[in-house]
């Protein structure tokens, strides 16, 4: 209720606003082999596994991209990997904010289905390769400052009259250096509403159902 109140307190009717729940892993306690909790080496207080992310406090004008994981291992069980909600990321993306009655405001980083997917492939060929060659090269990574996702929400299930809402950015996390005014590329980061998003959203239904169930040429399917 106290959420709501500050809700209506801060914006006028028509502002665009989105109410969701604080988002926090699971509460998981970990123990090595002596009985020895081993949850804060483990795990993030907002209960995400630590991973290769530079997890140091540092200002919003410091955070660069380098900060983000690139092989979602966890630095000190080398056998143990996070990917995508799984994962503790280093800081949010966006400036933190505060509102006018003070509640902090940080955007937590979207980690839909395709730099999970993007994740997920990287993390399982690196293990496969590790367990194949029996070292352990890193070959294979996936930064969330230089990949794109796209997202696509369905709003209305009609062959002519559907509606879904398209969404891509690039990168997911802003990257200041390269793209200095947006930290993002402007051209590839877009918003589209209409007919033809559903039909995409219709499509990617069946290409992932033939690519998780590994029908003829899976593999090369994007995630
Ligand atoms: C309604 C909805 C719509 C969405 N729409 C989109 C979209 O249009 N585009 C997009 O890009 N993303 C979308 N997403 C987000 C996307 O689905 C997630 O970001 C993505 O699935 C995250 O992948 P993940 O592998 O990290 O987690 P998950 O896909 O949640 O996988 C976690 C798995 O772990 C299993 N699990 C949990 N606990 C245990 C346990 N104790 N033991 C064993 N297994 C366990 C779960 O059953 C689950 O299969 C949507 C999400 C929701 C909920």
């Amino acid at each position: 209720m106290a959420d709501i109140t500050w809700i209506s307190n801060e914006y006028e009717v028509g502002d665009f606003c989105m109410l969701i729940p604080g988002f926090a892993g699971q509460p998981i306690k970990a123990f090595d082999k002596n009985g020895e909790d081993i949850t804060s080496t483990v795990f993030a207080t907002n209960g995400f596994m630590k991973v290769d992310a530079d997890y140091n406090p540092k200002p919003f004008e410091e955070w660069s991209i380098k900060d983000w994981p690139q092989t979602y291992q966890n630095p000190t069980y080398g056998n143990m990997y996070a990917t995508g909600i799984a994962f503790a990321p280093p800081h949010s993306i966006s400036k933190p904010m505060k509102s006018a009655n003070g509640r902090a405001i940080s955007p937590a980083p979207p980690r839909t289905g395709m730099p999970s997917g993007v994740i997920g492939k990287i993390v399982a060929e690196n293990i496969a390769e590790r367990i194949k060659s029996g070292k352990f090269e890193r070959k294979h990574t996936a930064n969330m400052g230089r990949m794109g996702a796209a997202c696509i929400v369905s709003a209305g299930y009609n062959m002519t009259k559907g509606l879904g809402a398209t969404i891509t950015v690039s990168p997911v996390v802003p990257d200041w250096e390269k793209y200095p005014d947006w930290g993002r590329n402007i051209k590839s980061t877009v918003g589209e509403i209409g007919l033809a998003g559903h039909w995409i959203k219709l499509f990617l239904h069946y290409m992932f159902l033939h690519k998780a169930k590994g029908y003829p040429f899976w593999w090369l399917l994007p995630e």
